[in-house]
């Protein structure tokens, strides 16, 4: 209740506060017998093996903090089913072979849908940031009848676009490049554009809305856009993860990650990415622990969608389609009040399992999951 008071006060004396959403809008969970409270869901993608990361730990020295924390699991099964339909899987917790047609949704409802529909949650409290493509809009609903866009994530990426509503709107007046006058007619824009109906439906309502409009020209005109170099689009995602989850603190929060996949034209770009990545992942695991809300009420799991090839290929480069134990075996990294801590676990288990141990967490049921609950993991 201190903290609680403390919070409001806070809020009340600065600008934070236009950014902070009313803690009415906190959801009931039910009846539940976990201390998890908020998820937060790395896919680590783009095609990383685990010989550099848990095998190579000076690589990954936060994952490292994280684990001795948690748990790592270094026997996860996946599929070499390209980059989206692997990662596919982790949110849908089905083997989703959707290497054809990757530039639609699925059919099977995602860990986002399962969450705000069964606990009730508001979309202002799931969130996905990607570092990829447009196609990665794809990955934040399915077009299952039951679930869908109305209970959806809030998609965000390393650009600062929300929803293909504002894509659409930005697009139509630029995106702007230093905070001023430009801001204030890209706000009004805005607001106009999401009056429509379909936007008030179910996705975010009006004060959600305005909040989010503020955000996205802080994420655009701040530091999140002047991040570059190699791997910047992951360490981007991570970064406005990190906003996402102080300003938000979202019941279920979902990293996208891509850039390893320079991999395939160079080894050293790869392992830079994989150090750039496990960097931000620190920084996203530190937000967490220096936030008192937040600290003893969240878990993490970090896991990729697939490795790489076993050997080097001619460009000094690392593919994958060598159906090696390196491309097919992952590791998933973890960590929150309801997991073992400092442990190996070594029991075969899948990608898959990522998504309904996320909705068991948050006591919520993956109805159509093909994965299991990891409750070996629990303490
Ligand atoms: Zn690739």
């Amino acid at each position: 209740m201190f903290d609680e008071i403390s919070r409001r006060r806070l809020l009340a004396s600065g600008g934070v506060a236009a950014l902070t959403l009313p803690l009415l809008s906190a959801p009931v969970l039910g009846a539940r017998k976990r201390k998890t409270k908020h998820v937060i869901i790395v896919a680590f993608a783009g095609g990383v093996r685990s010989r550099e990361t848990i095998g190579t730990p000076s690589n990954v020295p936060n994952l490292m903090r994280i684990a001795e924390k948690g748990i790592v699991c270094p026997n996860v099964a996946v599929i070499n089913n390209g980059h989206f339909g692997a990662t596919q899987s982790i949110f849908t917790g089905i083997r989703e072979y959707a290497g054809i047609r990757e530039n639609e949704r699925g059919e099977n409802p995602t860990v986002f849908e399962y969450v705000r529909k069964h606990a009730n949650v508001p979309s202002n409290l799931v969130w996905l940031s990607t570092s990829g493509g447009p196609q990665q809009r794809n990955l934040v609903y399915g077009a299952h009848p039951e679930y869908g866009e109305q209970y959806g994530a809030n998609l965000i990426d390393g650009d600062g676009i929300f929803n293909e509503e504002f894509r659409r709107v930005l697009d139509r007046f630029g995106r702007p490049t230093v905070p001023g006058k430009d801001e204030e007619i890209a706000v009004s824009k805005l607001q106009k554009a999401l009056k429509t109906p379909k936007a008030a439906k179910g996705m975010n309502d009006a004060d959600t809305l305005q909040k989010i409009q503020k955000y996205i020209l802080e994420e655009i005109t701040g530091s999140t856009a002047r991040i570059t170099g190699p791997g910047a689009g992951d360490a981007r995602a991570i970064s406005v993860a990190i906003s996402v989850m102080r300003i938000f603190r979202p019941t279920l929060l979902g990293v996208v990650l891509t850039n390893a996949d320079i991999a395939h034209g160079s080894y050293n770009a790869y392992v830079e990415v994989i150090r750039r990545a496990d960097e931000q992942i620190g920084r996203l695991w530190d937000a967490v622990q220096q936030d008192p809300q937040l600290r003893d009420s969240t878990t993490i799991m970090v896991l990729p969608e697939f490795g790489r090839d076993r050997n080097l290929n001619q460009r000094n480069g690392l593919d994958h389609g060598d159906r090696s134990p390196d491309l097919l075996k992952v590791s998933l990294v973890g960590a929150g009040p309801d997991f073992k801590q400092g442990k190996t676990l070594t029991k075969d288990i899948r990608s898959i399992d990522a998504c309904p141990t996320a909705c068991d967490l948050l006591g919520v049921p993956a109805r159509f999951s093909k994965g299991k609950v990891l409750k070996h993991l629990y303490s």
